[in-house]
């Protein structure tokens, strides 16, 4: 595993590879494998289990409350009837057949999919945030047909910015081969078949609160006709079969033999009316709340919650659990994994022999963002040296002013935006028919970068992507650049430098 994981194919490649697929090109991913996931979840519950935790399945947490220095959660009664512990080491014992007693907790890890905003809510935190719920459906290909590729093929999306993949060809771990999946706006979390569960939810679910988030997102007219394409594909096999004949054309609907199984995906809607990505970590009092957590998904949620733990446990939140369970040896590389994470950049690691071997983890660290049809690729594909230019960054005063001023009086849109270590915030927004960014930086009292603001100071810098900053670095202060943040006092694979009148230069790897 490492550099040659990934591979760049032309049309041709593909077709040398899978003949029946049609395309421009490909990025190939060699270890591309597919788990059973029941069994792959059956097995980490058995693990957990012989580590001392319990689960209480078919209970769900109807409220939540902060009592001092604990949580106390309810669970829906009728289904809470069984004697049943919280804490894994059994710390805390708790009857839920006294059914209106709360269970107390000291934490809790909020992970709930698509409830896990209406539990952050609950607790008063992430209100800032709403959801809405596309359904995934798909179709199995008669076995017959299963010749016609016999690899997984994603599709670029056309719209990144939208909720909406287009199908894919899936090879299951049992070798069965499925379409999909589609993305139908729908209005609950287990919405799995039809429009509605219950039309009195569905309407309530719409109007909850914060109602401008959903509704700025429902005036986009792009996120309309691709809805509208959506729910077509859902009414129609045909409809559905179309859209993978674009790279499939071998394809016909009578080899849809019947449907697959759905899944909903929860999509937080931030308040400017954009799907936000990546998923959003919340603390919150006694608690800390993963929401949208859809990307890196199924395949990335065993390291995601490697590097989770980690995090709460370095923060002292899993100091009660006194008795600290042995890690398994040779199967999990906690460490690795959530080194991985923290890096500035995609980066490799081994992990569990049943996930393939191998994943490609998403470092968490800071690095440039990949949005607005920018590709930064993974390590092992190398960048040429040449100076890509990326965005313009500005100082502001005050970032929710300039933020109305360029987004509602000039009309550009949010595209990415984040906190830097230090606390400083970034706000990065594109202008109709560009993909020129702006970036809007506000830096806090205390940190290096807050200074008096004068004239002069507006322009805060002007970044540039290549592959090998320490080089360039050497090369631009060679050239006349003056220093600014050398790599030695960088906290990624970023660096400044000043131009000749002052300007500062970031440097991006
Ligand atoms: C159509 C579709 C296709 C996908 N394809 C892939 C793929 O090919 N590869 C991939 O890696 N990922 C894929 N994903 C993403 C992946 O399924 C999700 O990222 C993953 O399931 C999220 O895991 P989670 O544990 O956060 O949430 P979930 O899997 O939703 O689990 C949340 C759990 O919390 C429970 N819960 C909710 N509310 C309560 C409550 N109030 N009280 C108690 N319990 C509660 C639920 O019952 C559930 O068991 C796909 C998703 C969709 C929708």
């Amino acid at each position: 595993m490492g550099d040659d994981e990934l591979a760049l194919l032309t049309a041709e490649d593909v077709r040398r590879l899978e003949p029946n697929v049609r395309c421009y090109g490909a990025i190939w991913s060699k270890t591309d494998t597919a788990v059973d996931y029941p069994a792959f979840t059956q097995a980490l519950r058995e693990e957990a289990e012989r580590a001392g935790a319990k689960f209480l399945l078919g209970s769900e947490v109807e409220s939540i409350d902060v009592a001092g220095d604990h949580l106390e959660i309810r669970l829906v009664r009728e289904i809470a009837t069984d004697r049943v512990y919280v804490d894994p080491r059994g710390k805390i014992r708790v009857n839920v057949a006294l059914q209106d007693e709360p269970l107390p907790t000291r934490f809790l890890i909020n992970a709930a999919g698509g409830h896990s905003i209406d539990i952050a809510h609950a607790l008063g935190v992430g209100r800032e945030y709403t959801d809405l719920h596309f359904r995934g459906e798909y179709w199995e290909v008669g076995p017959d047909w299963h010749y016609l590729c016999g690899r997984n093929i994603y599709t670029v999306p056309r719209h990144p910015e939208l909720p909406f993949l287009d199908p894919h060809w899936i090879v299951r771990a049992d070798g069965r081969r499925e379409i999909g999946p589609n993305a139908v706006p729908v209005p609950g979390p287990y919405t799995y078949h039809g429009l509605f569960d219950d039309p009195a939810e569905a309407v309530q679910k719409l109007f909850e609160r914060p109602v401008g988030n959903k509704l700025a997102a429902l005036v986009n007219p792009d996120f309309l006709t691709l809805a509208t394409e959506e729910w077509a594909s859902s009414i129609s096999k045909r409809a559905m079969a179309k859209r993978v004949q674009e790279f499939l054309p071998a394809l016909r609907v009578k080899y849809l033999t019947r449907p697959g199984t759905a899944g909903v995906r929860a999509q937080v809607v931030d308040p400017h009316g954009n799907f936000v990505k990546e998923a959003i970590e919340i603390p919150g009092p006694h608690s800390f709340h993963v929401v949208n957590y859809n990307s890196p998904g199924a395949t990335g949620s065993p390291a995601y919650t490697a590097w989770i733990v980690q995090l709460l446990a370095k923060a002292g939140h899993l100091d009660h659990l006194k008795a600290k369970a042995a890690k398994p040896a040779g199967l999990w590389d906690f460490d690795a994994v959530c080194a991985a994470i923290e890096a500035p950049y995609p980066c490799y690691c081994t992990f569990h022999p049943m996930m393939g071997g191998t994943i490609i983890v998403r470092g968490k660290g800071p690095r440039p963002p990949n949005d607005g049809g920018n590709y930064i690729p993974p390590s092992g594909v190398a960048l040429p040296m040449k100076y890509r230019f990326y965005y313009t960054g500005i100082r502001v005063r005050n970032l929710n002013r300039s933020l109305a001023f360029y987004t509602k009086a000039i009309g550009m849109k949010v595209v990415n935006q984040g906190t830097m270590r230090h606390g400083g915030k970034y706000v990065q927004l594109v202008g109709a028919g560009s993909r020129q960014k702006l970036e809007l930086n506000w830096y806090p009292a205390g940190s290096r970068f807050h200074s008096p603001y004068r004239k002069g100071e507006e322009m805060d810098h002007l970044a540039f992507v290549l592959a090998d900053v320490r080089k360039a670095y050497r090369e631009l202060i060679r050239k006349g650049a003056k220093p600014a943040v050398p790599p030695e006092d960088s906290e990624g694979t970023e660096v400044y430098l000043k131009d000749p009148d002052g300007i500062w230069i970031e440097l991006l790897q």
